[in-house]
Protein backbone atom coordinates (compact mmCIF):
# COMPACT_ATOMS: atom_id res chain seq x y z
CA UNK A 1 0.00 0.00 0.00
CA UNK A 2 1.60 3.45 -1.33
CA UNK A 3 1.95 6.17 1.52
CA UNK A 4 1.96 9.97 0.76
CA UNK A 5 2.01 13.34 2.34
CA UNK A 6 -1.07 14.44 0.13
CA UNK A 7 -2.77 12.99 -2.51
CA UNK A 8 -4.79 14.63 -5.12
CA UNK A 9 -7.68 13.01 -6.72
CA UNK A 10 -8.34 14.46 -9.85
CA UNK A 11 -6.10 14.73 -12.57
CA UNK A 12 -7.18 17.86 -14.10
CA UNK A 13 -6.57 21.68 -14.18
CA UNK A 14 -7.26 21.80 -10.23
CA UNK A 15 -5.56 18.42 -9.69
CA UNK A 16 -2.65 19.66 -11.22
CA UNK A 17 -2.24 22.79 -9.94
CA UNK A 18 -2.90 21.71 -6.01
CA UNK A 19 0.14 19.21 -6.55
CA UNK A 20 2.27 21.57 -8.12
CA UNK A 21 1.43 24.09 -5.59
CA UNK A 22 1.98 21.68 -2.72
CA UNK A 23 4.96 20.63 -4.23
CA UNK A 24 6.79 23.93 -4.32
CA UNK A 25 5.40 24.79 -1.32
CA UNK A 26 7.42 21.86 0.51
CA UNK A 27 9.56 19.92 -1.56
CA UNK A 28 10.65 17.68 1.25
CA UNK A 29 6.44 16.20 0.54
CA UNK A 30 5.53 12.92 -1.00
CA UNK A 31 2.68 14.36 -3.53
CA UNK A 32 0.67 12.01 -6.09
CA UNK A 33 -2.31 12.98 -8.28
CA UNK A 34 -4.92 9.66 -8.91
CA UNK A 35 -6.85 10.13 -11.80
CA UNK A 36 -9.52 7.27 -13.05
CA UNK A 37 -9.14 7.67 -16.67
CA UNK A 38 -5.61 6.18 -18.45
CA UNK A 39 -4.15 9.45 -17.87
CA UNK A 40 -4.16 12.52 -16.63
CA UNK A 41 -5.60 16.21 -18.20
CA UNK A 42 -7.70 14.96 -20.88
CA UNK A 43 -10.17 17.71 -20.33
CA UNK A 44 -7.35 20.73 -20.25
CA UNK A 45 -6.40 19.23 -24.07
CA UNK A 46 -10.47 19.71 -25.23
CA UNK A 47 -10.68 23.57 -24.06
CA UNK A 48 -11.50 26.41 -25.93
CA UNK A 49 -11.34 24.09 -29.00
CA UNK A 50 -7.68 22.78 -28.20
CA UNK A 51 -5.90 25.99 -27.79
CA UNK A 52 -7.58 26.90 -23.94
CA UNK A 53 -8.42 29.79 -23.10
CA UNK A 54 -6.74 29.52 -19.37
CA UNK A 55 -7.99 33.18 -17.98
CA UNK A 56 -9.61 36.42 -18.73
CA UNK A 57 -7.95 39.81 -18.43
CA UNK A 58 -11.54 40.28 -16.34
CA UNK A 59 -11.85 38.44 -13.84
CA UNK A 60 -14.75 39.68 -11.46
CA UNK A 61 -17.52 38.71 -9.49
CA UNK A 62 -20.01 39.04 -12.10
CA UNK A 63 -18.75 36.97 -14.28
CA UNK A 64 -19.00 34.08 -11.53
CA UNK A 65 -22.18 31.92 -10.72
CA UNK A 66 -23.53 29.25 -7.77
CA UNK A 67 -23.09 29.73 -3.64
CA UNK A 68 -18.95 29.65 -3.76
CA UNK A 69 -18.40 32.67 -5.49
CA UNK A 70 -17.57 33.92 -1.90
CA UNK A 71 -14.33 32.38 -2.90
CA UNK A 72 -13.22 34.57 -5.90
CA UNK A 73 -12.39 37.37 -2.70
CA UNK A 74 -9.57 34.52 -1.94
CA UNK A 75 -8.95 33.35 -5.50
CA UNK A 76 -8.05 37.06 -7.04
CA UNK A 77 -4.62 37.18 -5.19
CA UNK A 78 -3.34 34.55 -7.62
CA UNK A 79 -2.69 35.06 -11.17
CA UNK A 80 -2.96 32.21 -13.48
CA UNK A 81 -0.89 33.62 -16.32
CA UNK A 82 1.95 34.42 -13.57
CA UNK A 83 1.77 30.77 -12.61
CA UNK A 84 1.81 29.66 -16.43
CA UNK A 85 4.77 32.00 -17.09
CA UNK A 86 7.08 30.25 -13.84
CA UNK A 87 5.95 27.06 -16.03
CA UNK A 88 7.57 28.72 -18.54
CA UNK A 89 4.42 29.14 -21.09
CA UNK A 90 3.89 32.50 -22.03
CA UNK A 91 0.33 33.96 -22.73
CA UNK A 92 -1.55 37.01 -24.49
CA UNK A 93 -5.00 38.52 -25.12
CA UNK A 94 -6.67 37.91 -27.57
CA UNK A 95 -8.16 41.24 -27.99
CA UNK A 96 -11.54 40.40 -26.12
CA UNK A 97 -10.20 39.58 -23.24
CA UNK A 98 -9.63 36.03 -22.97
CA UNK A 99 -6.08 34.96 -22.17
CA UNK A 100 -4.60 31.85 -24.15
CA UNK A 101 -1.14 30.71 -24.18
CA UNK A 102 0.98 32.31 -26.77
CA UNK A 103 1.23 29.43 -29.04
CA UNK A 104 -2.53 28.84 -28.94
CA UNK A 105 -1.93 25.29 -28.00
CA UNK A 106 -3.69 23.41 -25.04
CA UNK A 107 -1.06 20.56 -25.43
CA UNK A 108 1.60 23.09 -24.41
CA UNK A 109 -0.49 23.99 -20.99
CA UNK A 110 -0.76 20.51 -20.20
CA UNK A 111 2.94 19.87 -21.28
CA UNK A 112 4.14 22.55 -18.71
CA UNK A 113 1.72 21.05 -15.86
CA UNK A 114 3.35 17.27 -16.75
CA UNK A 115 6.77 18.26 -16.94
CA UNK A 116 6.69 20.51 -13.69
CA UNK A 117 5.07 17.79 -11.46
CA UNK A 118 7.75 15.62 -12.98
CA UNK A 119 10.56 17.78 -11.72
CA UNK A 120 8.84 17.80 -8.29
CA UNK A 121 8.68 14.21 -7.97
CA UNK A 122 4.58 14.15 -8.14
CA UNK A 123 3.66 10.80 -8.89
CA UNK A 124 0.89 10.00 -11.51
CA UNK A 125 -1.21 7.25 -10.29
CA UNK A 126 -3.85 6.67 -13.18
CA UNK A 127 -6.42 3.95 -14.27
CA UNK A 128 -7.70 4.78 -10.07
CA UNK A 129 -11.45 5.72 -9.53
CA UNK A 130 -11.37 6.54 -5.97
CA UNK A 131 -14.68 5.07 -5.18
CA UNK A 132 -14.15 5.61 -0.76
CA UNK A 133 -11.90 7.61 1.63
CA UNK A 134 -12.11 6.98 5.19
CA UNK A 135 -9.51 8.95 8.11
CA UNK A 136 -8.10 5.58 10.02
CA UNK A 137 -5.19 5.21 12.44
CA UNK A 138 -2.41 3.46 11.28
CA UNK A 139 0.48 2.94 13.95
CA UNK A 140 -0.88 5.71 15.92
CA UNK A 141 -1.24 7.89 12.61
CA UNK A 142 -4.54 9.22 11.73
CA UNK A 143 -4.14 8.59 8.03
CA UNK A 144 -6.71 8.46 5.07
CA UNK A 145 -7.53 5.49 3.37
CA UNK A 146 -8.15 6.35 -0.87
CA UNK A 147 -9.54 3.30 -2.44
CA UNK A 148 -10.68 1.97 -5.88
CA UNK A 149 -12.41 -1.04 -6.80
CA UNK A 150 -8.66 -2.68 -6.24
CA UNK A 151 -6.42 -0.74 -4.99
CA UNK A 152 -5.24 1.30 -2.05
CA UNK A 153 -3.46 4.39 -1.00
CA UNK A 154 -2.79 5.78 2.02
CA UNK A 155 -2.04 10.22 2.78
CA UNK A 156 -1.64 12.33 5.82
CA UNK A 157 -4.13 14.83 3.93
CA UNK A 158 -6.43 14.68 0.47
CA UNK A 159 -7.31 17.30 -1.95
CA UNK A 160 -10.39 16.81 -3.94
CA UNK A 161 -10.18 17.98 -7.53
CA UNK A 162 -12.77 15.31 -9.27
CA UNK A 163 -15.11 18.10 -11.56
CA UNK A 164 -18.34 17.93 -12.23
CA UNK A 165 -20.74 16.38 -14.77
CA UNK A 166 -19.98 17.82 -17.84
CA UNK A 167 -18.47 15.60 -20.53
CA UNK A 168 -17.83 12.33 -18.68
CA UNK A 169 -15.54 10.83 -21.65
CA UNK A 170 -13.00 13.53 -20.56
CA UNK A 171 -12.98 12.21 -17.26
CA UNK A 172 -15.38 13.77 -14.99
CA UNK A 173 -18.34 11.66 -13.75
CA UNK A 174 -19.44 13.26 -10.43
CA UNK A 175 -18.34 10.45 -8.72
CA UNK A 176 -16.42 12.74 -6.40
CA UNK A 177 -19.28 14.22 -5.60
CA UNK A 178 -20.95 11.17 -4.46
CA UNK A 179 -18.12 10.44 -2.35
CA UNK A 180 -18.58 13.66 -0.64
CA UNK A 181 -22.19 13.89 -0.15
CA UNK A 182 -21.37 10.14 1.66
CA UNK A 183 -19.41 11.43 4.05
CA UNK A 184 -21.99 14.09 5.02
CA UNK A 185 -20.55 16.97 3.03
CA UNK A 186 -23.84 18.67 1.72
CA UNK A 187 -23.83 19.82 -2.43
CA UNK A 188 -26.34 21.17 -4.43
CA UNK A 189 -27.56 19.14 -7.15
CA UNK A 190 -25.14 19.62 -10.00
CA UNK A 191 -26.80 20.38 -13.58
CA UNK A 192 -25.45 21.10 -16.60
CA UNK A 193 -24.33 25.24 -17.75
CA UNK A 194 -22.84 26.94 -20.57
CA UNK A 195 -24.67 24.34 -22.72
CA UNK A 196 -27.25 24.64 -25.86
CA UNK A 197 -30.59 25.43 -25.13
CA UNK A 198 -33.47 23.02 -26.78
CA UNK A 199 -36.50 24.45 -27.95
CA UNK A 200 -39.66 23.00 -30.11
CA UNK A 201 -37.76 21.39 -33.68
CA UNK A 202 -39.97 22.27 -36.13
CA UNK A 203 -39.41 25.79 -34.73
CA UNK A 204 -35.53 25.69 -35.47
CA UNK A 205 -35.48 23.42 -38.84
CA UNK A 206 -35.76 26.02 -41.10
CA UNK A 207 -32.93 27.55 -39.70
CA UNK A 208 -30.85 24.19 -39.38
CA UNK A 209 -26.83 25.43 -39.37
CA UNK A 210 -27.69 29.04 -40.08
CA UNK A 211 -26.05 31.73 -37.70
CA UNK A 212 -26.98 35.27 -36.56
CA UNK A 213 -25.58 38.11 -34.56
CA UNK A 214 -28.03 39.25 -32.04
CA UNK A 215 -28.82 40.25 -28.77
CA UNK A 216 -30.56 37.25 -27.13
CA UNK A 217 -32.71 37.92 -23.93
CA UNK A 218 -33.77 35.45 -21.33
CA UNK A 219 -36.87 35.39 -19.98
CA UNK A 220 -38.89 33.99 -17.82
CA UNK A 221 -42.81 34.78 -17.50
CA UNK A 222 -42.92 37.57 -20.27
CA UNK A 223 -39.55 39.52 -18.30
CA UNK A 224 -36.31 39.51 -19.09
CA UNK A 225 -34.14 38.36 -16.81
CA UNK A 226 -30.61 38.84 -18.54
CA UNK A 227 -29.33 39.61 -21.84
CA UNK A 228 -26.06 38.91 -23.77
CA UNK A 229 -25.24 39.68 -27.30
CA UNK A 230 -22.90 37.70 -29.73
CA UNK A 231 -23.68 34.89 -32.47
CA UNK A 232 -26.31 32.54 -32.06
CA UNK A 233 -26.41 29.60 -33.85
CA UNK A 234 -29.24 27.06 -34.62
CA UNK A 235 -28.88 23.13 -35.41
CA UNK A 236 -31.23 20.37 -34.50
CA UNK A 237 -33.98 21.11 -32.00
CA UNK A 238 -31.10 23.29 -30.35
CA UNK A 239 -29.97 27.38 -30.30
CA UNK A 240 -26.09 27.43 -28.89
CA UNK A 241 -23.43 29.69 -29.83
CA UNK A 242 -21.42 31.90 -26.58
CA UNK A 243 -24.34 33.94 -25.52
CA UNK A 244 -26.91 31.39 -25.12
CA UNK A 245 -24.27 29.29 -22.76
CA UNK A 246 -23.61 32.22 -21.16
CA UNK A 247 -27.32 32.45 -20.36
CA UNK A 248 -28.10 28.80 -20.47
CA UNK A 249 -27.80 28.03 -16.18
CA UNK A 250 -31.06 30.00 -16.17
CA UNK A 251 -33.21 27.80 -17.15
CA UNK A 252 -32.32 25.49 -13.83
CA UNK A 253 -34.15 28.53 -12.19
CA UNK A 254 -37.11 29.43 -14.54
CA UNK A 255 -37.56 25.96 -16.22
CA UNK A 256 -40.94 25.85 -18.25
CA UNK A 257 -41.88 29.57 -18.01
CA UNK A 258 -38.72 30.57 -19.98
CA UNK A 259 -37.98 31.50 -23.43
CA UNK A 260 -34.81 33.31 -25.45
CA UNK A 261 -35.70 36.43 -27.55
CA UNK A 262 -33.72 37.52 -30.01
CA UNK A 263 -33.15 41.03 -31.15
CA UNK A 264 -31.76 40.46 -34.40
CA UNK A 265 -30.89 44.07 -35.57
CA UNK A 266 -29.57 45.41 -31.84
CA UNK A 267 -28.09 48.29 -33.13
CA UNK A 268 -31.46 49.84 -34.35
CA UNK A 269 -34.34 50.96 -32.42
CA UNK A 270 -37.51 49.79 -33.82
CA UNK A 271 -38.64 53.00 -35.52
CA UNK A 272 -35.23 52.64 -38.06
CA UNK A 273 -36.01 49.13 -38.52
CA UNK A 274 -39.39 49.94 -39.43
CA UNK A 275 -38.36 52.95 -41.59
CA UNK A 276 -35.34 50.42 -43.42
CA UNK A 277 -38.21 48.02 -43.94
CA UNK A 278 -39.75 50.58 -46.34
CA UNK A 279 -37.06 51.89 -48.01
CA UNK A 280 -36.16 48.23 -48.73
CA UNK A 281 -39.81 47.68 -49.92
CA UNK A 282 -39.53 50.26 -52.58
CA UNK A 283 -36.07 49.16 -54.27
CA UNK A 284 -37.07 45.41 -54.22
CA UNK A 285 -40.87 46.01 -54.98
CA UNK A 286 -41.56 43.70 -57.62
CA UNK A 287 -39.02 41.01 -56.06
CA UNK A 288 -40.37 38.02 -54.63
CA UNK A 289 -40.77 38.41 -50.89
CA UNK A 290 -38.02 35.12 -50.61
CA UNK A 291 -35.57 37.91 -51.33
CA UNK A 292 -36.94 40.95 -49.33
CA UNK A 293 -34.38 40.57 -46.59
CA UNK A 294 -32.03 38.87 -48.24
CA UNK A 295 -29.30 42.12 -48.07
CA UNK A 296 -30.22 42.32 -44.32
CA UNK A 297 -30.10 38.80 -43.39
CA UNK A 298 -29.14 35.39 -44.60
CA UNK A 299 -31.32 34.14 -47.36
CA UNK A 300 -32.80 31.52 -45.24
CA UNK A 301 -33.48 33.65 -42.13
CA UNK A 302 -34.93 36.45 -43.92
CA UNK A 303 -37.51 33.95 -45.47
CA UNK A 304 -38.34 32.49 -42.05
CA UNK A 305 -39.07 35.98 -40.50
CA UNK A 306 -41.34 36.29 -43.32
CA UNK A 307 -43.14 33.85 -42.35
CA UNK A 308 -43.03 33.68 -38.73
CA UNK A 309 -44.19 37.35 -39.12
CA UNK A 310 -46.85 37.27 -41.77
CA UNK A 311 -49.31 34.78 -42.55
CA UNK A 312 -50.96 35.34 -45.63
CA UNK A 313 -47.42 36.72 -47.70
CA UNK A 314 -48.46 38.44 -51.15
CA UNK A 315 -46.45 37.31 -54.56
CA UNK A 316 -44.18 40.24 -54.55
CA UNK A 317 -42.61 42.61 -51.75
CA UNK A 318 -44.38 45.92 -52.70
CA UNK A 319 -47.67 44.34 -51.87
CA UNK A 320 -47.01 44.06 -48.54
CA UNK A 321 -48.55 47.22 -46.21
CA UNK A 322 -47.57 48.80 -43.55
CA UNK A 323 -48.96 46.74 -41.08
CA UNK A 324 -47.63 43.45 -42.28
CA UNK A 325 -43.89 45.88 -42.50
CA UNK A 326 -45.10 46.27 -38.51
CA UNK A 327 -45.11 42.91 -37.82
CA UNK A 328 -41.67 42.31 -39.45
CA UNK A 329 -40.02 44.49 -37.82
CA UNK A 330 -41.31 43.20 -34.44
CA UNK A 331 -40.48 39.67 -35.00
CA UNK A 332 -36.72 41.24 -36.17
CA UNK A 333 -36.80 42.97 -32.48
CA UNK A 334 -38.52 39.82 -30.88
CA UNK A 335 -38.00 36.72 -32.52
CA UNK A 336 -39.11 34.15 -30.00
CA UNK A 337 -38.09 30.67 -28.88
CA UNK A 338 -39.62 28.62 -25.92
CA UNK A 339 -36.99 26.75 -24.24
CA UNK A 340 -37.77 23.20 -23.69
CA UNK A 341 -34.70 21.87 -21.91
CA UNK A 342 -30.86 21.92 -22.47
CA UNK A 343 -29.01 19.51 -24.10
CA UNK A 344 -27.71 17.98 -21.24
CA UNK A 345 -24.39 17.40 -19.14
CA UNK A 346 -22.51 15.57 -22.07
CA UNK A 347 -23.15 18.52 -24.28
CA UNK A 348 -22.54 21.41 -21.24
CA UNK A 349 -18.78 22.89 -20.46
CA UNK A 350 -19.33 22.84 -17.25
CA UNK A 351 -21.24 22.03 -14.49
CA UNK A 352 -23.68 24.33 -11.72
CA UNK A 353 -24.10 22.78 -8.69
CA UNK A 354 -21.72 21.26 -6.47
CA UNK A 355 -20.20 21.58 -2.73
CA UNK A 356 -21.85 23.93 -1.33
CA UNK A 357 -19.99 27.54 0.62
CA UNK A 358 -21.16 26.16 3.80
CA UNK A 359 -19.02 23.23 3.61
CA UNK A 360 -15.81 24.66 3.09
CA UNK A 361 -13.64 27.13 4.58
CA UNK A 362 -11.14 30.28 2.71
CA UNK A 363 -8.06 27.84 2.43
CA UNK A 364 -10.98 25.15 0.46
CA UNK A 365 -10.66 22.49 3.22
CA UNK A 366 -13.86 20.69 4.07
CA UNK A 367 -14.82 22.06 7.53
CA UNK A 368 -16.34 18.53 7.92
CA UNK A 369 -13.36 16.96 7.43
CA UNK A 370 -10.29 18.53 8.58
CA UNK A 371 -7.76 17.70 6.06
CA UNK A 372 -9.09 17.05 3.46
CA UNK A 373 -9.57 19.88 0.90
CA UNK A 374 -11.62 20.27 -2.53
CA UNK A 375 -11.33 22.99 -5.57
CA UNK A 376 -11.94 23.36 -8.92
CA UNK A 377 -15.33 22.63 -10.94
CA UNK A 378 -16.18 20.46 -7.55
CA UNK A 379 -17.63 23.37 -5.94
CA UNK A 380 -20.91 25.51 -6.36
CA UNK A 381 -19.05 27.75 -8.59
CA UNK A 382 -19.06 28.15 -12.37
CA UNK A 383 -18.10 31.40 -14.60
CA UNK A 384 -19.00 32.90 -18.09
CA UNK A 385 -17.81 31.19 -20.98
CA UNK A 386 -14.15 32.66 -21.83
CA UNK A 387 -11.42 31.76 -19.84
CA UNK A 388 -13.52 32.15 -16.16
CA UNK A 389 -13.81 28.26 -15.61
CA UNK A 390 -9.96 27.36 -15.87
CA UNK A 391 -9.25 30.31 -14.30
CA UNK A 392 -10.93 29.33 -10.93
CA UNK A 393 -10.01 25.91 -11.56
CA UNK A 394 -6.01 26.63 -11.51
CA UNK A 395 -6.54 29.28 -8.66
CA UNK A 396 -8.54 27.02 -6.43
CA UNK A 397 -5.86 24.33 -7.08
CA UNK A 398 -3.26 26.22 -6.22
CA UNK A 399 -4.19 27.92 -3.18
CA UNK A 400 -5.53 24.59 -1.88
CA UNK A 401 -2.31 22.76 -2.58
CA UNK A 402 -0.38 25.52 -1.25
CA UNK A 403 -2.52 25.53 2.02
CA UNK A 404 -2.54 21.76 2.39
CA UNK A 405 1.61 21.21 1.94
CA UNK A 406 1.41 23.76 5.11
CA UNK A 407 -0.46 21.73 7.19
CA UNK A 408 0.67 18.14 6.17
CA UNK A 409 2.87 18.17 9.76
CA UNK A 410 -0.01 19.74 12.19
C1 LIG B 1 -15.03 20.89 -24.32
C2 LIG B 1 -14.74 21.86 -23.19
C3 LIG B 1 -14.07 23.02 -23.45
C4 LIG B 1 -13.82 23.94 -22.42
N1 LIG B 1 -13.09 25.06 -22.71
C5 LIG B 1 -12.81 25.93 -21.71
C6 LIG B 1 -11.98 27.07 -21.96
O1 LIG B 1 -11.44 27.27 -23.06
N2 LIG B 1 -11.78 27.92 -20.92
C7 LIG B 1 -12.30 27.70 -19.66
O2 LIG B 1 -12.07 28.51 -18.77
N3 LIG B 1 -13.01 26.60 -19.40
C8 LIG B 1 -13.27 25.71 -20.37
N4 LIG B 1 -13.99 24.58 -20.08
C9 LIG B 1 -14.34 24.31 -18.68
C10 LIG B 1 -13.08 23.83 -17.92
O3 LIG B 1 -12.39 22.91 -18.72
C11 LIG B 1 -13.41 23.20 -16.57
O4 LIG B 1 -14.19 24.08 -15.80
C12 LIG B 1 -12.13 22.86 -15.81
O5 LIG B 1 -11.34 21.97 -16.58
C13 LIG B 1 -12.45 22.22 -14.47
O6 LIG B 1 -11.26 21.73 -13.94
P1 LIG B 1 -11.28 20.66 -12.75
O7 LIG B 1 -9.86 20.24 -12.56
O8 LIG B 1 -12.02 21.19 -11.61
O9 LIG B 1 -12.12 19.43 -13.30
P2 LIG B 1 -11.82 18.48 -14.54
O10 LIG B 1 -11.03 19.19 -15.57
O11 LIG B 1 -13.12 17.91 -14.93
O12 LIG B 1 -10.87 17.37 -13.95
C14 LIG B 1 -11.32 16.40 -13.04
C15 LIG B 1 -10.43 15.18 -13.15
O13 LIG B 1 -10.73 14.30 -12.08
C16 LIG B 1 -10.82 12.99 -12.57
N5 LIG B 1 -11.71 12.24 -11.67
C17 LIG B 1 -13.03 12.48 -11.48
N6 LIG B 1 -13.52 11.63 -10.54
C18 LIG B 1 -12.49 10.85 -10.14
C19 LIG B 1 -12.36 9.80 -9.20
N7 LIG B 1 -13.42 9.35 -8.50
N8 LIG B 1 -11.15 9.22 -9.04
C20 LIG B 1 -10.08 9.65 -9.77
N9 LIG B 1 -10.14 10.64 -10.67
C21 LIG B 1 -11.34 11.25 -10.85
C22 LIG B 1 -11.37 13.15 -13.97
O14 LIG B 1 -11.10 12.03 -14.78
C23 LIG B 1 -10.66 14.42 -14.43
O15 LIG B 1 -9.43 14.14 -15.05
C24 LIG B 1 -14.26 23.65 -21.09
C25 LIG B 1 -14.92 22.46 -20.84
C26 LIG B 1 -15.17 21.57 -21.86
C27 LIG B 1 -15.89 20.28 -21.54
Amino acid sequence: MKRFDIAVIGGGAAGFAAAISAGRTDKDISVCIIERLPRTGKKILATGNGRCNLSNADISADRYHGSCTKLLSVTEAFSVTDFFESLGVICDDDGYGRIYPRCRSAASVLDALRLESAKLGIEEICGFEAVRTERKSFSGNMLFEVNSADRTITAKRVILAGGGISQSALGSNGSLLVLCQKNGVRTADPYPALVPLSTVPSLVKPLKGQRADANVMFCANGNVIASRRGEVQFTDGLISGICVFDLSYLYEQYRFDSELRLDLLPEMSMKNVTELLKKVRTIRSETSPEDYLSGIFTRPLGAYILKRAVKKIPSVVGSLDDMKINDIAETIKSLTFPITGTAGAERSQVTGGGIIADEITDTFELKKIPGMSACGEMLDIFGDCGGFNLDFAFSSGAIAGKNAAMRVGI
